[in-house]
């Protein structure tokens, strides 16, 4: 798809149907907060990684190699990384879930701190108690209405279990030490519910 195409041609403005139809609610709500130019010029193809948008081989160099010591580094994650990837990647989920699952352990849910620290002007604030930040973490394990369906669920998580905080991909590998396949597979189950409930994370 084309930038101009979600563009309304005569107004220079998002056309939210368009976008509705190829992104979810909150990438559109980031998409929205991007301004369009008023005067209309031809698309044109931009080099991110310079500053005129031109493509360099100097720059071009520096990416390829950045992204090769990514590889790298990815390959050779802490054990306890690696690990996660395949008990996700195991789990007799489907793949929607198992997707879910990886954002969460990557830490790049949309939640409304994520949105706002990428620049949209949105409340900070938790949809469920409106009290707090909406952090992946509140949102789907520390929220006292998220605590609640944790407790009743027939996992029967207490705070006791989450005492230590941490991210939701220590979490995660916490569970994994827990139980079995099946009770795995229904945690995952119900945090993709819990987050698709919230702001259609999943
Ligand atoms: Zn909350």
């Amino acid at each position: 798809m084309r930038v101009a195409e979600p563009i309304c041609e005569d107004k220079a403005e998002w056309d939210l149907n368009k976008l509705r139809e190829f992104f979810q609610e909150s990438d559109i709500a980031a998409i929205l907060a991007i301004p369009i130019r008023q005067c209309r010029t031809e698309d044109r193809n931009i080099w991110h990684f310079s500053k005129d948008g031109n493509y360099s081989v100097k720059t071009g160099y520096k990416i390829a190699r950045a992204r090769y010591d990514d590889i790298n580094n990815a390959a050779s994650a802490s054990g306890g990384c690696k690990k996660l990837w395949r008990w996700i990647w195991n789990l007799p989920i489907p793949p929607k879930v198992q997707v879910f699952l990886w954002k969460c352990a990557q830490g790049i849910l949309p939640t409304s701190q994520a949105l706002i620290s990428k620049g949209v002007k949105m409340e900070p604030y938790c949809k469920r108690c409106g009290e707090y930040e909406e952090t992946a973490e509140h949102a789907l394990r520390d929220c006292e209405w998220v605590k609640l369906f944790w407790a009743t669920s027939p996992l029967r998580i207490r705070e006791t279990r989450q005492d230590g905080g941490g991210t939701i991909a220590d979490w995660m590998e916490e569970m994994m030490t827990l139980g079995s396949k099946e009770s795995h597979s229904l945690f995952a189950m119900l945090l993709h519910a819990v987050g698709g409930a919230c702001e259609s994370y999943g």
